[in-house]
């Protein structure tokens, strides 16, 4: 612990001052030593409510309180409405919850994590979604979701992606008053997850609806506005009062929320203005000859060559389907390009993008098996306790959450002894904490080490604040794709952002990156100069 904070801390790095004086009163408490969360979100129509916190912080018994089917008991044995009434009468929430009581209103939900929906329902994907269909949106939403080619698949077979799209669309296509999108932006792209937000945003048109997204970038173009949320994750959770999205994404950054008085994190999440300036003098760990793919008549990849070096962190960026797994995989080994001979001698260690866990054995034995690495202090100290996975030793891999395997998967990946490390999307289930903490470990471990590593994400904040340099890959998603030379992040980041046609500003606060309006003077200004991201 850091010694100031009253509250023991879940990573080194997080520290609660206390809790402010006006939230002495839980909203809800479960049971007497319970999860306790204070606060709530206030949806309202005509705006999109954002929420910006840690998971297991109180986000879901909100939702519940705020559909009806939990009534917040103020830390009381049982709650009931018309205390609920009283406690909120001339607050924002009176009128909400009148509705909720005289049964005015029908929520819609997506649920956070969408790998469990194969395991609910095994029929086709029309069948799932006719079901959801209630006011003849339905179409419309599969068109601009892209979904018409997987109606006749069975929902057992989809993607990733294609299952979090067809989760937004059966939400989105259900008449509620209220709607709740529990994460977005996981397996989508860049462009899919701008259009999703698009989408969303025209129901909150004239409805209620209230967002979790841990992409910063994608959140701050899609909230109007956002609360806050900090706490103990499982002990228990604030919920602040709602701010404008700049304020909350920047007040976060910094750690510090101003109106609250409550320090969340002791150091600062800071962005670069300027691209990383590419060293020369750095030794070449490999040099690699152009090569291609081709799965049968489907999809082929081709590369260009390309020179890696020591101690750099490479992303890798690029549309959902477009060949950046079966880059990492040929260069990785595990499978074989049809042409170009790959006489790449050096150890690669590789977390791919998909992670299951089938033979039930503790997280420590499954740690150990990989590396003897596990017992020594640099993993302990610089690894284990950042990405916060001690905790869990334990319990066996098979009973872990996604963000808790996504953090086993990345220690395993760092604990191997190699050349090059290959993480295929490692923001995958993390939260912003969680993302950020990520970041870091896998920053220092290249830089401490002198490895290379390469990280294939589509979190913006993660990339910038992660990478050197850049592999870019553009194409037609499932036809083909080409594998650029390595650039840097300047090049990179115009010729990917060029091909999405959207442009970055930076924060005049923080320097973070903020998505342009489309068509905004901005955004004009800076197509013309070809200055997609950095800029002066
Ligand atoms: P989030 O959605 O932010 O991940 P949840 O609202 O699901 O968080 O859960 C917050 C905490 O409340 C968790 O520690 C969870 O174990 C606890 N919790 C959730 N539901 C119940 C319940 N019905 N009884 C007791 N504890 C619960
Ligand atoms: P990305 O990682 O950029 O999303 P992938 O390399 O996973 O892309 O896939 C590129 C394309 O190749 C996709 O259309 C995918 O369906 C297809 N594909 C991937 N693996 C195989 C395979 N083993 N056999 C046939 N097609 C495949
Ligand atoms: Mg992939």
């Amino acid at each position: 612990g850091c010694g100031i904070c009253i509250h023991k801390c879940p990573f080194d790095a997080i520290m609660i001052i206390g809790l402010p004086e006006a939230l002495k009163e839980p909203t809800h408490r479960y049971g007497p030593n319970g999860f306790a969360l204070y606060g709530l979100p206030v949806p309202q129509v005509g705006r999109v409510t954002g929420i910006l916190g840690p998971n297991g912080i109180g986000k879901s018994t909100a939702v519940q309180i705020l559909s009806g089917t939990l009534v917040p008991n103020f830390s009381q044995d049982t709650g009931n409405w018309e205390k609920v009434l009283e406690h909120y009468a001339g607050t924002a929430l009176y009128d909400y919850f009148s509705d909720v009581v005289d049964g005015n209103i029908t929520v819609s939900q997506k649920p956070q994590y969408v790998d469990l929906i194969p395991k609910a329902f095994k029929g086709k994907t029309s069948e799932l979604l006719d079901k959801t269909d209630e006011k003849g949106a339905l179409p419309e939403l599969v068109e601009r979701l892209n979904l018409s080619h997987v109606l006749d698949r069975k929902i057992t077979e989809l993607s990733g992606g294609e299952l979090q799209r067809v989760a937004i669309a059966a939400c989105a296509a259900k008449d509620a008053d209220f709607y709740f999108f529990d994460e977005i932006s996981p397996y989508l792209d860049i462009h899919q997850r701008i259009n999703s937000a698009q989408l969303i945003q025209e129901i909150a048109k004239d409805k209620a609806v209230l967002v979790v997204e841990h992409d910063l970038a994608i959140l701050d173009m899609l909230a109007d506005v956002v609360h806050v949320a900090y706490g103990e994750p499982g002990a228990y959770g604030v919920v602040t009062h709602p701010k404008g999205v700049r304020v909350a994404i920047n007040q976060y950054l910094k750690g510090y929320l101003p109106e609250e008085n409550v320090r969340i994190r002791t150091d600062a999440i800071k962005f670069e203005v300027h691209p990383p300036r590419v060293e020369t003098d750095i030794n070449t760990l490999v040099d690699y000859d152009a090569f291609s793919k081709k799965y049968g008549e489907g999809f082929s990849l081709s590369t260009d060559d390309g020179s890696l070096k020591e101690g750099e962190v490479l992303g890798i960026v690029g549309p959902n389907g477009i060949g950046k797994s079966t880059f990492v995989k040929i260069l990785a080994g595990e499978i074989e390009p049809d042409e170009g001979k790959l006489d790449i001698d050096i150890k690669i260690a590789y977390k791919p993008q998909y992670i299951k866990a089938d033979t039930p054995i503790p997280v420590q034995y499954f740690l150990r098996g990989i590396s003897n690495k596990f017992d020594s202090s640099y993993f302990q100290s610089e690894i284990a306790k950042p990405l916060n996975i001690e905790k869990f030793y334990e319990r066996l891999v098979t009973d872990l959450s996604g963000g808790e395997l996504q953090r086993v998967a990345i220690a395993a990946c760092l604990m191997q002894d190699a050349d090059m490390y290959i993480l295929d999307e490692p923001s995958a289930h993390l939260d912003v904490e969680q993302r950020s903490m990520a970041t870091k470990v896998i920053k220092r471990f290249a830089e401490n080490n002198r490895k290379t590593a390469m990280v294939v994400d589509h979190d913006i904040y993660m990339i910038d604040m992660l990478s050197e340099r850049l592999i870019v890959f553009e194409g037609e998603p499932a036809v083909y794709g080409k594998a650029h030379k390595p650039s840097s992040m300047q090049d990179g980041m115009n010729k990917f952002l060029a091909n999405l046609d959207i442009t970055f500003r930076r924060d005049e606060d923080t320097s973070r990156p903020r998505v342009n309006k489309p068509d905004s003077r901005l955004d004009r200004e800076q197509k013309a100069k070809g200055e997609y991201y950095y800029h002066d």
